[in-house]
């Protein structure tokens, strides 16, 4: 109780900046959750090769970058219960984990490859002479996501956020102690930030701003729950979300071929880009749990994502 309390006098202070990306559209057996950062997550990992365990392990650990604490479903492997600090929407690493921004292509994994769709969001803010967090442009040290990128692919490598302290986990109630770079756990939180990116990267584009605003309406926080999926190809916030899935595919495989090269994939990218569209189609919120659900179960069925 006294966290909640903590948590909503911080947010009176950070405000502007105080919401989830990909909202929690959701509810289930762990309580609200966003149907994109948890279900479909894991069903992506599990396309890109994760065995169960693995891909829960990914898709929990991107939902808790939002949850703080978060129990599983048992979907695929016997429910974890996860207590994660220090990625929180309220604190001073809010505009680190949830407004992140891009360079060009990312600093580790597919470095050769673009982003999808815009690469770097970092020119929509060089113009700016504020420096306020909000406004003011990428920093010496490059966009925030380059930072979460090498600390999620290389174990060597210790993040440095905003308030000076690396997330911390605990799982099942035990000791808890910081992400190491490399893990799973740091590859699930690297996905939180990058699949915010694309969820926030329309307000960025209109208001050069990280932050929730009532206009424009790309900026307001029902943005997240009206704009994002389901309203069909021309649709900007549909356009980011479907972006935002192909990243984390490629993100994922890219992973996996770093750490255990040779391992196969049930999902080849178009593969992925037939499911991540079909996905975002969905309007309704507990079609997509059950769509990304099917797949994290059976991902050799695509039938559902339609045909090439
Ligand atoms: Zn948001
Ligand atoms: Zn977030």
């Amino acid at each position: 109780m006294s966290r909640t309390m903590t948590a909503c006098a911080t947010a009176v202070l950070l405000a502007p900046t105080a919401a989830a990306a990909f909202a929690e559209d959701a509810s289930g057996k762990s309580g609200k959750f966003s149907t994109f950062h948890y279900p479909f997550v894991r069903a992506l990992a599990v396309g890109a090769g994760y065995a169960p365990a693995d891909a829960e392990r990914v898709a929990l650990l991107c939902q808790a970058t939002d949850s703080g604490e978060l129990r599983g479903d048992g979907l695929l492997s016997p429910p974890l219960r996860v207590a994660l600090d220090g990625t929180g929407r309220f604190t001073k690493n809010s505009l680190f984990f949830h407004f992140a921004r891009r360079g060009a292509a990312p600093a580790a994994g597919a470095t050769d490859r673009p982003y999808p769709g815009r690469g770097d969001t970092c020119a929509l803010f060089r113009g700016n002479r504020a420096v306020t967090p909000v406004r003011a442009p990428c920093g010496a040290d490059g966009p925030e996501l380059a930072a979460l990128e090498r600390w999620a692919f290389d174990a060597q490598v210790r993040l440095a956020t905003p308030d000076g302290r690396a997330p911390a986990l605990s799982v099942d109630g035990g000791q808890a102690s910081e992400v190491v770079g490399g893990s799973l756990d740091a590859l699930g939180i690297l996905l939180h930030a990058l699949e915010d990116s694309y969820s926030h990267e329309t307000c960025m584009e209109a208001a050069h701003a990280r932050l929730h605003a009532p206009a424009p309406r790309s900026c307001a926080f029902t943005w997240h729950v009206t704009g994002e999926y389901g309203e069909g190809k021309s649709a900007t916030g549909a356009a980011r979300t479907r972006e935002a899935g192909l990243a984390t595919f490629r993100t994922l495989r890219a992973w996996a071929d770093a750490k255990r090269p040779g391992a196969r994939a049930p999902w080849d990218e178009p593969t992925a880009q037939r499911c991540v569209d079909a996905f975002v189609r969905l309007a309704d919120a507990q079609a997509r749990v059950r769509f990304a659900d099917a797949l994290a179960r059976s991902p050799a069925d695509t039938i559902a994502c339609g045909s090439r």
